[in-house]
């Protein structure tokens, strides 16, 4: 794992609105916005009325997930402050994109293949083309890791959801069986928070330890209404309309069973989306960037973070909002310095 320096540079301010020819795109953005869930849409709205004019590159299903982000493959949000009545996830992702152009970001559906961090002014190549850009604001989110089982196509969003915190809370999981798969902390978190609304909750682990902290495990394994299955993965979802079970097998004895289950919850990890940024930026051992601490920066000058890239513990649609608009801010300022 790199260290990030930390340390604020200068700005080579005889490179403020021309660049030299260096690729097709001679205007210098004042600030580069890559993403486009609710991180990068707060960033844009602060930007541009911040009348940075923020040039966004919103990707064109990029990470496997349509512009918007991940809100795109949900239905109802319950927990985002303004909207008494639940909300789609599309829709909002639409009224935020709305937003941002209302005040003036330019939005390209197109996905950023890699970026310079250390030209100046900064290099973003996509599909070919160069622009350039004085700041940089990366909010490209992550992507739940899934299991690829049978049924599971068929149940997404049906019972099926990565997400236990957001989507937990539905009438259709309320007392019912539900399964979690993953061993981590964010498996017993949700176990955990599950617990609280279902009927019971059943863990499936593949090796026979958790690999989450000894205090979410005190929290699961002490919890009556959690079963821990050892050794156990998932075979298929089976269901009719919606899920109503799994079928699992004991990894050790190959004994198969059905869990009867209304709601199947991945907990297995995630993958932050920084494949294009080609190692330019310090990531801990999981991938995510590094930021400095109660900032977006990240040691890079010039270059910001937010959202869910450099978020692994809170991953919701506020706190990435709230990051977003924290990079907007911090890029306004570094700009003016
Ligand atoms: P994301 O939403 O992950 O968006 C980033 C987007 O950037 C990508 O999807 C892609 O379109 C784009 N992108 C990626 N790479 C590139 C590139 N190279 N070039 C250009 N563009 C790129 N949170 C809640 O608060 N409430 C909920 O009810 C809720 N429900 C959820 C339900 C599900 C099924 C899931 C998966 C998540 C849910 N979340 C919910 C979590 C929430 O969606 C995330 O925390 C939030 O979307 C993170 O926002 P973000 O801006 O960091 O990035
Ligand atoms: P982790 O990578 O830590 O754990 C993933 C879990 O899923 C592991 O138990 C792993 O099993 C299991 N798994 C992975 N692939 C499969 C598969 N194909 N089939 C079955 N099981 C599978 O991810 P988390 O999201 O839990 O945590 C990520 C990071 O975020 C960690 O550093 C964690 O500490 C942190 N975090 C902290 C929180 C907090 O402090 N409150 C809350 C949430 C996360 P195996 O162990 O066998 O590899």
């Amino acid at each position: 794992m790199a260290t990030p320096a930390f340390s604020f540079g200068t700005m080579n301010t005889e490179n403020s609105t021309q660049a030299q020819e260096q690729g097709n795109s001679t205007t210098v953005e004042q600030v580069i916005i890559i993403g486009s869930g609710p991180a990068a849409h707060t960033a844009a709205i602060y930007a541009a009325r911040a009348q940075l004019a923020p040039l966004m590159f919103e990707g064109f299903m990029a990470g496997g997930v349509a512009a918007g982000g991940q809100l795109t493959t949900t239905t109802e949000i319950e927990n985002f402050p303004g909207f008494p009545e639940p909300v789609g996830g599309p829709e909002l992702m639409d009224r935020m994109r709305a937003q941002s152009q209302n005040y003036g970001t330019r939005i390209k559906t197109e996905t950023v293949d890699s970026v310079d961090l250390k030209s100046n002014p900064k290099k973003v190549v996509v599909g070919g083309t160069v622009y350039l850009t004085k700041a940089i604001i990366i909010a490209t989110g992550a992507t739940a890791k899934r299991l690829g089982i049978p049924g599971e196509e068929a149940y997404w969003q049906r019972g099926i959801s990565a997400c236990a915190v957001c989507d937990g809370a539905l009438p259709i999981f309320r007392d019912k069986p539900l399964v979690v798969i993953g061993g981590g902390d964010t498996a017993c978190e949700e176990a955990s928070y599950l617990s609280k609304f279902a009927s019971h909750v059943h863990m499936l682990v593949r090796r026979d330890e958790l690999r989450a902290s000894k205090a979410m495990q005190k929290r699961v394994l002490e919890n009556s209404k959690i079963t821990v299955h050892w050794n156990t993965e998932a075979l298929e979802a089976v269901g009719d309309q919606l899920l109503t079970g799994v079928k699992v097998i004991q990894n050790k004895t190959r004994e198969e069973s059905l869990i009867e289950a209304k709601g199947l919850f991945f907990a297995i990890g995630h993958e932050p989306n920084t494949g294009f940024l080609e190692g330019q930026l310090p990531t801990d051992e999981t991938g995510y960037l590094v930021t400095k601490p109660d900032s977006t920066f990240t040691g890079v000058e010039g270059v910001y973070a937010c959202g869910d890239v450099k978020d692994k513990v809170y991953r919701q649609a506020i706190t990435a909002a709230g990051s977003g608009c924290m990079a907007a801010l911090e890029v306004e300022r570094w700009l003016t310095e």
